[in-house]
């Protein structure tokens, strides 16, 4: 497998091909790097000091009608800061939590993708939603992008790459930022290839989980 492209998000072109690939805009690729870097503030990291922030795009709501992705093209002029991002209503915020006892902290993936889950209102699963071409399990996340203080751009950890598996479709774009504003765009499917996931299991009362093994 050839290296992935690490490419900078200050590039108008870089970026608009990116969304193009992964189904997004411009507008909402600037604000999930805003958001992930805001969110590495909130990192609980006392040990380590190794500040990671993730941000979690939100499938579409009635009150969310905005424009579809490939179509739109702000070219990036004074956008990225006239959004209130923390307060975005599409997107979920995480920070690595730690503890004293290390091996019991927390990624900032795990946190923002437990933050988005159990969100009131909307975060469950749709009852009967199976749906991978939508975006994997009927919770509709679009993207989540991770950000951190190193360079080149730092990829989720093994137990996070099975942890977003679990609630993301497989061609779902995760975008890894690092501290020179550069990124790396991969897939749940290259992050996680061959992997193991609900599709594997029968449905939770279905039939054939009732079966004894
Ligand atoms: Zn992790």
């Amino acid at each position: 497998m050839p290296s992935p492209m690490v490419r900078s998000a200050s590039s108008n072109a870089a970026v608009s091909s990116t969304c193009k690939s992964h189904g997004i805009t411009p507008r909402e690729f600037r604000q999930l790097r805003d958001s992930a870097v805001a969110a590495q503030d909130t990192a609980y990291c006392p040990y380590s000091k190794f500040r990671v922030g993730a941000a979690l795009l939100l499938g579409r709501t009635g009150g969310q009608d905005d424009e579809v992705g490939e179509d739109e093209d702000e070219g990036g002029e004074g956008q990225e800061t006239d959004d209130n991002n923390n307060s975005n209503p599409n997107i979920v915020m995480g920070a690595n939590v730690e503890n004293a006892s290390y091996p019991v902290g927390t990624c900032a993936e795990r946190v923002a993708l437990g933050n988005a889950v159990t969100r009131p209102g909307g975060g469950r699963r749709r009852r009967g939603a199976k749906d991978a071409a939508s975006g994997g399990f009927g919770f509709g996340f679009r993207a989540l992008a991770v950000a951190t203080d190193v360079s080149p751009p730092a990829s989720p950890c093994g137990m996070c790459r099975q942890f977003i598996r679990e609630f993301c479709g497989m061609e779902m774009p995760v975008i890894m930022f690092d501290k020179k504003d550069q990124y790396l765009v991969l897939t749940v499917e290259q992050l996680l290839p061959s992997s193991f996931g609900p599709n594997d299991l029968p449905a939770p009362g279905s039939a054939d989980n009732t079966q004894t093994a």
